[in-house]
């Protein structure tokens, strides 16, 4: 089986094909350079995504703040992290780099603030 995938890791978007069987990446072409293979198998195996959305904050100036993941998530895990957001509620201040979701469902992985609770 082949599935065809635009490789995102840069802006030149490589059309990559892959081969696959039994589960398998047999190969991977069209890719430029190694970032385009690591992506390739990664995406057939086990796809990540970075997750990038917003934390509600109590006694901010704006009642909400950006946040993202510090490291790419498994895509399947997405709605889980995205229902442990929802339902989290932080204090302010917040300031940027500030970790506030820590070990997201065990997955290692944190949410951070990507701007302060005032919005400048
Ligand atoms: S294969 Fe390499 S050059 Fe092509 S889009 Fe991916 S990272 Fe960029």
């Amino acid at each position: 089986m082949k599935k065809s995938l635009i490789c995102v890791s840069c802006p030149l978007g490589c059309p990559i094909e892959v081969e696959i069987e039994n589960g398998e990446v047999i190969s991977v072409s069209g890719n430029t350079c190694k970032r385009g293979d690591q992506y390739a198998r990664t995406e057939i195996t086990n796809p990540v995504r970075s997750l990038t959305t917003s934390v509600k904050v109590e006694g901010g100036v704006h009642p909400v703040v950006p946040v993202k993941s510090a490291g790419p998530v498994p895509k399947d895990k997405m709605f889980d992290c995205m229902k442990v957001i929802n339902e989290a509620t932080i204090k302010a201040p917040v300031k940027i780099g500030d970790i506030v979701i820590e070990n997201i469902c065990g997955l290692g992985v944190d949410i951070v603030a990507t701007n302060c609770d005032c919005g400048k």
